[in-house]
């Protein structure tokens, strides 16, 4: 089997999955538009399974919790019933149901899917490469304009120039960067993903274990974690040596309890001193009024955090 392509086939599923939770967030803000009574019973479930998730490791676990929320999982259905919708609209999206796009199926998720077997040699065929490898040494600065950002004689591309060169140092230095934590902020389309999939690249390179995901794809594993007694997945995130967690923000409001679930992690993981990298669309001022100061505080200070500011004007535009 080769493994740049078999990379390929893990990436794709990965893409699908990004995608899948994107509209998984559209019908949800769809639904509640058009039915609250959907979003409030929506909302008390999430509050009860991520309030039980944190505490169960310190306290006991709220009772009959599976019975609570198989109540409002048939509440839900019928609200969604009588609003036109489909029952299982507000379920999970994929496109394989047998392996619910991971690409694994079976005990322990060890055995390939058909549905990425299939992929895999359709990307054989093809000679691999579907996609433009998101890396350090692919980076084009020619995308950045050469326009002045306001008030300064640096150019974009220079700015972002001197940026990639910080993220790339960080990379070079794993699994011990002088500042374990890097923050990567700033408007949309200014390249933050790109260079953290590049650092992420060339962790693997590096052969330092890593683990890449969203900020909702972590809500989720959080979630599963606690459903299944299966503590290995979360585990996993505290314990890699480097994680990498895209579009922290983008968490629907509705889970907002599990501010207090990822900042564990992170402080978890800075107490450790393995490395972190975040990448936000928010400013820092809407970073504080989301997670609050006191945690903000904790995670930006300057002796274990750098935190680069993306500038400019978003380049997917043009
Ligand atoms: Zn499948």
């Amino acid at each position: 089997m080769d493994n740049r392509i078999m990379q390929e086939v893990l990436n794709a599923l990965a893409e699908q999955r990004a995608k899948n939770e994107r509209e998984e967030m559209r019908r949800r803000q769809e639904v509640t538009a058009k039915c609250p009574a959907i979003g409030e019973v929506m909302a008390r479930r999430q509050q009860t399974v991520l309030a039980s998730i944190y505490s169960a490791f310190q306290l006991p676990v709220e009772e009959n919790l599976e019975e609570k929320v198989h109540k409002w999982n048939a509440e839900i259905k019928l609200l969604l019933k009588q609003n036109g919708y489909p029952e299982d609209y507000l379920e999970p999206v994929c496109q394989c149901a047998k392996c619910e796009d991971t690409g694994y199926v079976g005990e322990g998720k060890k055995v390939l899917c058909d549905c990425a077997r299939n992929l895999y040699a359709q990307l054989l065929e093809k000679g691999g490469v579907f996609e433009e490898e998101q890396s350090f040494e692919a980076y084009d600065e020619t995308i950045f304009p050469e326009t002045p950002l306001p008030g300064t004689d640096v150019t974009q591309r220079q700015y972002m120039n001197v940026i990639r060169r910080r993220c790339e140092d960080y990379a070079n230095q794993l699994p011990h960067p002088a500042q374990r934590t890097l923050l990567l902020y700033g408007g949309s389309g200014l390249g933050k993903t790109y260079l953290l999939r590049a650092i992420h690249a060339r962790a693997r390179e590096n052969n330092v274990p890593a683990i890449c995901l969203t900020a909702n794809a972590f809500l989720r594993t959080a979630r599963e974690a606690y459903f299944s007694r299966d503590q290995q997945a979360l585990d996993a995130l505290y314990e890699t040596e480097l994680l990498l967690i895209d579009d922290l923000g983008t968490e629907p409001m509705l889970e907002n309890i599990t501010v207090e679930q990822l900042f564990n992690l992170i402080n978890e993981r800075q107490n450790a001193r393995l490395c972190t990298v975040l990448s936000t669309n928010l400013t820092l001022t809407e970073l504080k009024a989301r997670y609050t100061e006191r945690v903000l505080s904790r995670l930006l200070d300057k002796r274990n955090c750098l935190a680069l500011h993306f500038l400019g004007e978003d380049v997917r535009l043009k």
